[in-house]
């Protein structure tokens, strides 16, 4: 290439030497505030994503793969907890209505009626209760995942 730069740059994420050729006016004008994409028109994708992100192509690869897997292991999570929410919900609806009946219920003494539903009050709140430590446990554990990715 006719006055040429050679730009050695070393990738962020496997420091691996790269040397990026580049035409000497674009080179000029992207040290002046030029976008890369106005100063390298003819440079691949690659080349500019080296000098915008200081990622090497093989690198930038790999990420991308990552990506597509955490979106996979997000969209199952966000599966997982919307089985959790609905389970919380319906143990909730479970609770008022057997909450309704018991008052219905001790109204008449009727204590083995009484009873009965004084058992499916304290079976629908243990299912609450699962049903929130599960879904607690959830978002917990997508926080952690989130702030693993961040670092
Ligand atoms: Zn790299």
């Amino acid at each position: 290439m006719d006055n040429a730069v050679n730009l050695r740059v070393n990738c962020i994420s496997c420091s691996k030497l790269q040397t990026l050729t580049l035409p000497a006016g674009g080179y000029r004008q992207w040290r002046h505030g030029v976008s890369v994409q106005e100063a390298f028109p003819d440079e691949s994708a690659e080349t500019r994503e080296m000098l915008t992100s200081g990622v090497c192509p093989a690198c930038w690869n790999r990420m991308e793969g990552d990506v597509e897997e955490e979106d996979e292991m997000a969209d199952r999570r966000e599966e997982a907890a919307r089985d959790a929410r609905k389970a919380r919900d319906k143990a909730s609806d479970e609770l008022a209505a057997v909450q309704a009946e018991s008052s219905e219920a001790l109204a008449q003494m009727d204590r083995e009626r009484v009873t009965g539903v004084k058992n499916a009050l304290v079976a629908a709140k243990e299912a609450l209760a699962r049903a929130e430590s599960a879904a607690a446990s959830f978002f917990k554990a997508v926080r952690a995942k989130r702030r693993a990715s961040k670092a």
